[in-house]
């Protein structure tokens, strides 16, 4: 896990225990101290992660991961992705998801839109 968030020393550790691991198609827990969300996916064999900035939004919305309607937050994470002629540059994509992420999997059907953000947020170039 502490190779996923390499430059977060201050990471907090879910408690798996209280996670459903049955139910898991991505594994996510936020931080309310710093309002992080961390999600953690197995894409193709290999576990990725990404953490990102949450917002709560105080009405229900579609969650774009399992196309719930509910407590949603909308989260934002710094792509790698740099412009060739500025390399400070720095990109940030946004998701509503829901809050809950147990509930979230238990509800997916489909991983698509949970994998081009991951995508997204991952890809270098
Ligand atoms: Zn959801």
């Amino acid at each position: 896990m502490k190779k996923l968030f390499p430059k977060n020393k201050k990471l907090k550790y879910p408690n798996l225990s209280s996670v459903q691991l049955n139910f898991l198609t991505y594994l996510s827990w936020n931080d309310v101290g710093t309002n992080k969300k961390y999600i953690v996916y197995s894409r193709n064999g290999q576990m990725v992660g990404i953490e990102c900035k949450y917002f709560l939004l105080n009405k229900e919305s579609l969650c774009s991961f399992c196309h719930r309607h509910g407590q949603v937050a909308f989260i934002t994470t710094i792509t790698k992705a740099r412009k060739l002629n500025n390399p400070d540059y720095y990109k940030a994509i946004g998701n509503y998801v829901c809050f809950d992420s147990s509930t979230c999997n238990q509800h997916m059907t489909s991983v698509e839109v949970l994998e081009s953000f991951l995508e997204k947020s991952l890809k270098e170039s």
